[in-house]
């Protein structure tokens, strides 16, 4: 008998046993369409064996094979396969979940061919001479296509307006389409490179130390903003490409991939880059993915969902902004994309690089215990860009106005007429955070959650920002019946209808999550701020991240006290990473940038280490904090959460689960049961116990033993997870 063994999507940790029928044959990683109770499901055959433990009779046959596309290869496998077991996530979600939905679907699937085009046999005895001098870009085209076959995708990199010209000389016959199996089309290619810059020292010391490295080598590139770390990635990616390998570059935010890519494919005219987020189309994403599995798509962009992406011919991997929280899935299989693409160059035996201002506090350990290499850059790449300098304003003795200081006011109303652009950043989306009743004291609290009902005044709503309720903003009271109703704390859109006031002739802009709803939205604004149509920026973390910004060059920062105190141990590494990247976009080209930050604390170690851009002094502060507190990266933790509708009930299983913790005696510290940090959302209670050890491999065992028990444990009505490396409590 043959027997395959299939990875379903089911909450299981098993495999499934099926039979084959005869003359079929199956390799691993090859999806196969199987009955699953009354349905038909598709799979991915994990292994093939001769026997099975279930009776024949119970083994039911294979419907289908799907072999239009080639199997998972076993390196993809093998990596799936860790993740289950470090993540503790069923072995099939795992699997099926790092497929593109398309690929979990029983429909069939073609990779489509990559249209080529090439001179025709009039198209090659023509004199071009001919061809009208005002069609610029067909003359383009045909100079091109003179030099041999070309990709649809190499055309468009040579104009705009390159689709309409190609079409006008497909009709007159000039240029035909061929079609080429994309895995051809890779050796035969020549690979462009448009070397615009010149690498600083620093640049190429970094370049030189990953390119001389021989296999695996994990890479902390340390950069200041503005220090050129892309270009970094561009020269590095050169030397894969150039040698025949592909490249995986991971980046925390959707928002970010298509300027990369564009920057990416202006490089590399010739090298076919692909992007992978969810913010693509089902088939277009299918599409990209079978295009990196093929070999043929050298650039994978991706977000971290990108990371279980089959790459053959994988040469590098870089994690762009490798501290940023996004690369941590929350939910489902709760994986860390940069952990797993270390694990990824690690079983490959190729080079990885994490890039940042700010690494996060465990990346910057494990250079300092000499587990990566450090590589540091210090200065900006243009020399005149100098970095910002920054000022804290003291709040418990400025006079402020709707949150705003007069001292800040002064700044912004004299870069507005130098006629640069400044921005105002604070992290709190809507008008006021709460509204408040000055007579009784009633809150405008979520009757779902434990949160407050967010003041939105554009729409006149109070809107929760964590279980989407509204409701119409009241004209009285509703507990006392008093008008006078007042907003507490500031937002964005607070900031905003203050500073117009202020200055009724500036273009003020907000840019958050409420503006940018809409596709596109962002994208247009970005070509304001660029083409200068707007004076003053007030936003949240999405203008923090990554953006280039030539005229900015003045920040002023709102309301981050918070973070100092919480009691998340992780708010203020974030804090710092967000206010330096944040200050970062003042005065990236030749002028120079200020920042002004209004705190109460503005003797805290985190604003001085931000004023000598210290990030060194900061880490340093920071390692010391979490050595003695006994926080990671000094031990490794798990998270068992657990959510209900009766509080009575998670707490009951929470219990039990600790009870049979205990139990197992094993050397790791076991907490007690307490509240999450948002203790009730949407209806549900929540709760969870923290499980933190020394060592990986301790809590790991630990984590064998415990899982079959929680499994076991009654969960009525609630549900429960186990995040491996927490990052939020
Ligand atoms: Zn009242
Ligand atoms: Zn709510």
């Amino acid at each position: 008998m043959s027997i395959v063994r299939v990875a379903l999507d089911m909450p299981l940790s098993t495999l499934f046993d099926y039979v084959l029928t005869d003359g079929v044959a199956v390799m691993p990683g090859q999806r196969v369409i199987v009955p699953f109770g009354r349905k038909q499901v598709v799979g991915v055959v994990m292994e093939c064996a001769a026997n099975s433990e279930l009776a024949a009779e119970r083994i039911k046959p294979v419907v289908r094979v799907l072999d239009e596309i080639p199997p998972l290869p076993a390196e993809l496998l093998t990596l799936l396969r860790f993740c289950s077991d470090y993540y503790h996530h069923p072995l099939g979600a795992t699997v099926l979940s790092a497929l593109p939905v398309r690929l979990r679907s029983c429909e069939p699937i073609t990779l489509k061919e990559a249209l080529h085009y090439t001179l025709s046999t009039i198209g090659r005895a023509l004199d071009l001479s001919l061809v009208p001098k005002r069609k610029v870009v067909q003359q383009r085209i045909l100079t091109a296509l003179q030099a041999g076959v070309l990709s649809a995708a190499q055309l468009r990199a040579l104009s705009p307006s390159a689709p309409t010209a190609l079409k006008a000389l497909l009709q007159s016959g000039w240029v035909e389409s061929v079609s080429l199996k994309p895995s051809l089309t890779l050796s035969k290619q020549g690979l462009t490179f448009n070397n615009a810059h010149i690498l600083t020292a620093a640049q190429q010391q970094a370049v030189d130390a990953v390119t001389q490295s021989h296999g695996y080598g994990c890479f902390l590139l340390h950069g200041v903003t503005g220090s050129g770390k892309t270009e970094i990635y561009v020269h590095l990616m050169h030397r894969m490409l150039q040698q025949g390998g592909q490249v995986l570059l991971l980046v925390p935010e959707i928002n970010l991939t298509p300027q990369l890519e564009n920057y990416f494919r202006s490089r590399f005219p010739d090298a076919e880059l692909v992007s992978l987020h969810s913010g693509l189309g089902d088939s277009e994403r299918t599409q990209n993915w079978l295009r990196a599995q093929s070999g043929s798509a050298r650039i994978v962009l991706g977000t971290r969902l990108a990371v279980f992406t089959p790459l053959p011919q994988l040469a590098l991997v870089i994690v762009d902004e490798e501290h940023d929280a996004s690369f941590k899935q929350q939910d489902g299989l709760r994986y860390s994309a940069r952990d797993v693409a270390i694990f990824r160059a690690n079983q490959r035996g190729v080079p990885i690089v994490l890039g940042s201002a700010t690494p996060s506090l465990e990346s910057y350990y494990n250079a300092q215990s000499g587990r990566y290499r450090l590589l540091q850059l210090t200065e900006r790449a243009l020399a005149a860009a100098k970095l910002p300098t920054l000022r804290c304003i003291n709040t418990s003795n400025a006079f402020m106005q709707h949150g705003v200081s007069e001292q800040l006011l002064t700044a912004l109303e004299q870069n507005l007429q130098r006629g640069e652009q400044s921005l105002v950043f604070i992290n709190r989306r809507g008008y006021a955070p709460v509204l408040m009743c000055t007579a009784c004291g009633w809150l405008s609290d979520c009757p779902n959650c434990a949160g407050k009902l967010v003041l939105h005044l554009q729409d006149r709503r109070l809107r929760c920002h964590h279980c989407g309720h509204q409701v119409r903003v009241p004209h009285a009271c509703p507990s006392c019946g008093n008008a006078d109703l007042q907003p507490v704390g500031i937002g964005t859109q607070r900031v905003e209808s203050a500073l117009q006031e202020r200055f009724p002739e500036a273009r003020i802009l907000r840019v958050d999550r409420d503006s940018t709803r809409n596709k596109g939205a962002w994208n247009a604004m970005r070509r304001q701020i660029h083409d200068d149509e707007v004076d003053i920026l007030v936003g949240t973390q999405i203008l923090a991240k990554g953006h280039d910004f030539p005229n900015l060059t003045l920040v002023g920062v709102l309301n981050p006290d918070g973070a100092l105190y919480s009691s998340d141990f992780r708010a203020s590494e974030k804090l710092f990473a967000q206010l330096a990247q944040v200050a970062g976009r003042a005065g990236r080209a030749d002028k120079p940038g200020e920042v002004l930050i209004q705190t109460a604390f503005p003797d805290h170690p985190l604003f001085r280490a931000l004023r000598d851009h210290d990030y060194n002094a900061w880490a340093k502060i920071l390692l010391a904090e979490r050595q003695s507190a006994g926080f990671p990266p000094f031990v490794y933790q798990v998270l068992l959460r657990a959510e209900g509708k009766l509080e009575t009930g998670v707490y009951a299983f929470l219990q039990q689960g600790r009870e049979a913790a205990v139990a197992l005696a094993i050397a790791v510290e076991v907490y007690g049961v307490v509240p999450a940090a948002m203790p009730r959302r949407a209806n549900h209670s929540r709760a969870q116990i923290l499980v933190q050890c020394e060592s990986r491999k301790l809590l790991q065992q630990f984590l064998r033993a415990w899982k079959p028990l929680l499994d076991a444990l009654p969960a009525q009505k609630l549900r429960w997870s186990l995040d491996i490396d927490p990052l939020e409590f």
